[in-house]
């Protein structure tokens, strides 16, 4: 049996702070995420009552998405260089990073999709460090999704960037199941973290990759500085565009960026976080992605699977080094959760 928060809650469903118990009413009972105003509220909870959130939040994923847990492993094709400056960004060739560019060819994407598929992961996604593709970048990624579709039973997923409407098509034309693009962060606080592409731009070609049929995933970095009310709008403009996947990152201050001497996220509220983005996205899949280890440690990071969380990338991240993908893979049989299967989720 799936063990929940719920019996360690050490509050009475009675004596709920009103906004759980509204809460409760919306997101568990009629699976309707909450407003702006609300989620702000849960953001501002007192930390007595981070336990009862959790467990509201992860009453609400089961009922809505299951007992299920995604996995996915990804590769980068290209690293560093990036011309762009968003502020968290050690793969930035505008800072003084210590991420070398380079390449991957087919045959290593095809190895590591194997190898990824080997962990029980359901999801394979190829993600390169550009503003947007190039003819080079884009037609090495069709060939990489055509040769690992051949020998690989898995779902393929891209994250290249700012795409044009014939790029989308393409994308859409080889097979790419799921397209990631991130909002990184609220509208209003987009600025702040990045100024040479708009918040505007992005969202764009996300319209564009749910238009062609290709799923939509959706997510950002939380604790780069914005304010708790900038938290929330962030967590509506993800309602408002309700894709499939929410990845959660939460900012691992790199050497060498704009944002290196940020302190991270304190992990009382990024449990809030987790809590506040279940109840205002109910139905989605929310996907631990970056920095978990740094804000939430092991403790936390079961405490994120049991309080809202439905996916995790196993293994390491981009630019900085996760956990071996045993570790997590112990982690979710310890908690007893169990791992999605790829025939359930085509
Ligand atoms: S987040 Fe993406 S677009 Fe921004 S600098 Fe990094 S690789 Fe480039």
């Amino acid at each position: 049996m799936t063990r929940t928060l719920t019996e360690d809650s050490a509050t009475p469903a009675a004596d709920l702070p009103p906004i759980l118990k509204l809460a409760r009413e919306k997101a568990l009972t009629r699976g309707e995420g909450l407003s702006q105003e609300e989620t702000l509220r849960v953001l501002q909870l007192p930390d007595e009552h981070i336990e009862d959130l959790l467990a509201l939040a992860h009453e609400v994923r089961l009922r809505w998405c299951g007992e299920e847990i995604e996995t996915e492993g990804i590769i980068s094709l290209k690293t560093g260089g990036c011309p762009e400056d968003c502020h968290f960004c050690s793969q930035s060739g505008l800072f003084e990073s210590p991420v070398r560019s380079a390449w991957l060819d087919i045959p290593a994407l095809i190895d590591a999709a194997k190898q990824t598929a080997k962990t029980g992961a359901t999801e394979f996604c190829i993600v390169a460090a550009v503003k947007g593709p190039d003819e080079r970048l884009l037609s090495q990624l069709e060939q990489a999704v055509a040769a690992i579709h051949a020998e690989v039973d898995i779902n393929i997923a891209a994250s290249i960037g700012i795409l044009t409407q014939e790029q989308v098509d393409r994308l859409a034309k080889a097979g790419v199941h799921r397209y990631n693009h991130n909002l990184e962060t609220a509208r209003s606080y987009f600025p702040q973290v990045v100024t040479t592409h708009s918040w505007e731009d992005r969202h764009d070609t996300l319209q564009l990759v749910r238009e062609a049929g290709m799923e939509v995933c959706c997510g950002g970095i939380l604790g780069m500085g914005e304010s708790l009310e900038q938290r929330a709008e962030f967590a509506i403009d993800l309602q408002e565009l309700d894709p499939t996947e929410v990845p959660m990152n939460f900012l691992d201050p790199r050497p060498g960026t704009p944002f290196a001497g940020r302190e991270p996220m304190p992990a009382a509220d990024a449990l809030r976080a987790i809590g506040a983005f279940r109840l205002a996205l109910p139905k989605t899949i929310l996907r631990f992605a970056g920095g978990r280890e740094l804000t939430l440690g092991d403790l936390g990071a079961e405490k994120g699977l049991l309080g809202g969380i439905n996916a995790i990338i196993v293994g390491n991240y981009l630019t900085t080094l996760g956990r071996p993908a045993e570790q997590d893979l112990d982690m979710l049989g310890k908690i007893r959760l169990p791992i999605k299967a790829l025939n359930a989720s085509v």
